[in-house]
């Protein structure tokens, strides 16, 4: 069943409390820059730094008893895996997270960190979806994708929600999208809160599966994606979240690798936040883009701060 606004404000209830309210911050070098309003919704600072952790308590939260007490499943190298883990502790309930063996060894020390289970595989040699059906269905598990999913989609959209509720109407509303559960949620609650804010989705100029698929009006597979934006290498949109975007997004356009990194910088240096680079994709297309913003109320999400400090350094820093 597709989720409804309903479905976030139900999530709304489900998450108070447990997640963070997180800030919206201003710049005035940023309204400068655009002649617009900006307002974004740091995600960054959310448990685990990533909004992710909206939609993965909710799904947890809404397992009945004896999906409970078998447990929960993903499979994920990035923030997915450390909100499933983090959700599922909180909740008393185990998980377990399919990842790949090469996977920055950060992410996997967070996952356990989290209280999580780790099962490795070969990226090369295996298929994780295949592996991970296998594990759910031996353990009984109940497998949580990281965007399609109608708890997930919903839990995601409360960040809408809190911006809106802060903010009041905003002309547009400016969101990342990787398989579309962040824009498919956020864009649930401004139908329903702000009917007339443009809802504007950004993607990695080299993964745009979503902006191939809102224009052609139909799900387009793309080869796994090379980009910096690693939140965002989905290679097609959700089976729910597709219709979503096709209802109630304006419209898709993306944003290569270099906007990214000079976005990265500008947080760091104006308005002292680190920012992974999938984080930036939203604010990347409002500050170095041609979106027709001047004279708006805009809010941006900025989705997750999740990048070591090396990674960061190497990126952003001389020659990078
Ligand atoms: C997962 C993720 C995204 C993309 O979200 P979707 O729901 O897959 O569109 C964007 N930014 C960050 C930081 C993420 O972790």
């Amino acid at each position: 069943m597709p989720p409804t606004y309903e479905d976030v404000l139900r999530a709304e209830q489900a998450i108070a409390g447990v997640a963070h309210h997180t800030p919206v911050l201003t710049s005035s070098t940023a309204d400068a820059m655009t002649g617009a309003t900006l307002f974004f919704k740091c995600e960054n600072f959310q448990r685990m730094g990533a909004f992710k952790f909206r939609g993965a308590y909710n799904a947890i939260r809404s397992l009945d008893p004896t999906q409970r007490r078998a447990g929960v499943l993903a499979f994920s190298s990035g923030n997915h895996a450390q909100a499933i883990a983090l959700s599922a502790r909180l909740l008393g309930v185990k998980a377990t997270i399919v990842m790949p063996a090469d996977a920055p060894a950060a992410k996997l020390a967070a996952t356990r960190d989290y209280g999580g289970e780790v099962i490795t595989y070969d990226r090369f040699r295996e298929d994780r979806a295949a592996l991970a059906r296998r594990i759910a269905d031996e353990r009984g598990l109940t497998l949580i994708p990281p965007f399609d999913h109608p708890m997930v989609i919903a839990g995601q959209g409360t960040a809408a929600k809190e911006l809106l509720d802060e903010t009041g109407a905003l002309d547009a509303l400016v969101v990342c999208v990787g398989g579309g559960g962040l824009i498919g949620g956020c864009a649930l609650a401004a139908a329903a809160i702000a009917p007339r804010c443009d809802v504007i989705g950004v993607e990695p100029a080299a993964g745009d599966d979503m902006r191939q698929s809102f224009d052609r009006g139909e799900i387009v597979e793309i080869p796994v994606p090379q980009t910096i934006a690693d939140g965002a290498m989905t290679t097609r949109p959700g089976e729910l979240t597709f219709p979503i975007v096709r209802r109630h997004v304006r419209r898709i356009v993306t944003v290569d690798d270099a906007k990214l990194v000079r976005t990265m910088r500008f947080f760091a240096e104006r308005m002292k936040m680190i920012v992974e680079p999938t984080g930036c994709l939203a604010a990347a297309a409002v500050l170095w883009g041609d979106l027709p913003l001047r004279g708006r109320r805009v809010g941006v999400i900025v989705s997750g701060g999740n990048v070591d400090l090396d990674r960061f350094a190497a990126l952003t820093g001389p020659g990078g």
